[in-house]
């Protein structure tokens, strides 16, 4: 079968007209992608969310039941709200060598690459398939990527190694940190401020736990640095903080948000232990007044950090691909943590710059898309063949 060929940009522009802010519904662009592949004669396989106003897509090009090279792409994009754009960020705008839409960067860019590349895979006697992972939900929190790896070794063939395109300009990463996020809820007792000691203050316990989250981060930044990242520690930022009725109200509930970006091989879970030993320590003289009194934590979002390894075969392979020697580690961070946590080893590799993801005026440099496309072409050369990576 001969489908539609179509240039990167070309397909980018079609993909970027679709509105995929993470709180929409990417069906019709995962439909458009679905109705693309089969055109080619690929059949997609959806992953749905709960509600089904969503869906990853899975596809594979070549012999199904081998395990293959798995490119990796979130359909969604940030909200541009509150930014100020110079054309329409949902028509792609051409200026100066450089694509201007939402996601042209982050990262509407490599599932067009990928897209594009498919009739020159169609082409080549694939030894090594080569799978389509696109996901939704990317932007806030990892989560649609979690019901499509689920899927590895049931649904579908668990992928050899997974190339995740994010945004790195083309250079390897192998390395970036993982955000954690934490909610505290605290509970007091509410009182006449003129009779404060019958109360509970819940803003003054959230006091309390902020000035240990602040030793905690002390010590996270006197840890052992890894001076691949920028920051070289992890960090730990309370991000939103709620609390109080009134002016003349002992605070009954004040709740906060915190979240570490973690370093490869810092260890969340004694966080969040010694957080909930300091909340209790805080539990305890609260409810020497209010015995109703108490603190609720929970971790609400982890994306793990990602570490390649040393040997990893799918750094190996990205090196090998893009002709280059040297890796990058990065602070953002991607789906290739759960991936290789899920036990694909990954890399992180793709077009644009990671800059101008997430701001008004994103754009990509037409020549990211080509050197993209060149690399796409190599893995091509590479799964015919079937030959070992090193
Ligand atoms: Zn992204």
């Amino acid at each position: 079968m001969k489908g539609p060929s179509y240039s990167a940009a070309e397909l980018l522009a079609r993909l970027v007209r679709f509105d995929t802010t993470s709180h929409k519904s990417n069906l019709p662009l995962v439909r458009f992608v679905e109705d693309y592949l089969a055109q080619h004669g690929i059949a997609s396989q959806l992953v749905p969310s709960a509600d089904g106003a969503k869906a990853s897509l899975y596809a594979t090009i070549g012999p199904a039941a081998v395990p293959g090279v798995a490119l990796s792409g979130h359909t969604d994009v940030v909200p541009v709200e509150g930014q100020s754009w110079t054309s329409d960020p949902f028509e792609l705008a051409e200026r100066d060598g450089c694509l201007y839409g939402r996601g042209t960067a982050d990262m509407k860019g490599f599932l067009a690459c990928v897209l594009a590349a498919v009739p020159d895979l169609l082409r080549r006697q694939l030894a090594i398939p080569v799978h389509i992972a696109f996901s939704y939900d990317e932007e806030i929190g990892c989560l649609g990527v979690r019901p499509l790896i689920a899927e590895l070794g049931r649904r579908f063939v668990h992928p050899r190694l997974v190339i995740v395109g994010e945004p790195t300009s083309m250079s390897v990463v192998d390395s970036h940190k993982g955000p954690v996020r934490w909610r505290i809820d605290i509970r007091g007792r509410a009182a006449h401020s003129s009779m404060a000691p019958l109360g509970v203050n819940a803003i003054a316990v959230a006091g309390r736990i902020i000035a240990e989250l602040a030793r905690i981060e002390e010590e996270l930044k006197a840890a052992p640095r890894d001076d691949r990242f920028d920051p070289p520690y992890a960090t730990l930022q309370v991000t939103r903080i709620a609390g109080g009725t009134a002016t003349n109200i002992v605070p009954v509930s004040c709740h906060l948000d915190f979240d570490v970006r973690a370093l490869p091989g810092v260890d969340i879970q004694a966080i969040d232990r010694r957080l909930r030993a300091f909340a209790g320590v805080c539990t305890a003289d609260m409810r020497r007044v209010a015995s109703e009194a108490g603190i609720d934590i929970a971790i609400t979002n982890e994306v793990p950090p990602f570490a390649a390894g040393a040997g990893s075969e799918a750094v190996a392979l990205a090196l090998r691909l893009a002709g280059q020697n040297e890796t990058h580690a990065v602070s953002y961070a991607t789906e290739a943590g759960l991936f290789q946590a899920a036990g694909s080893p990954s890399v992180v590799i793709g077009p644009g710059d990671i800059a101008q993801a997430h701001s008004a005026d994103e754009w990509i440099a037409k020549d990211q898309l080509d050197k993209c496309m060149g690399f796409l072409a190599r893995l091509g050369d590479w799964a015919e063949r079937g030959k070992p990576i090193r």
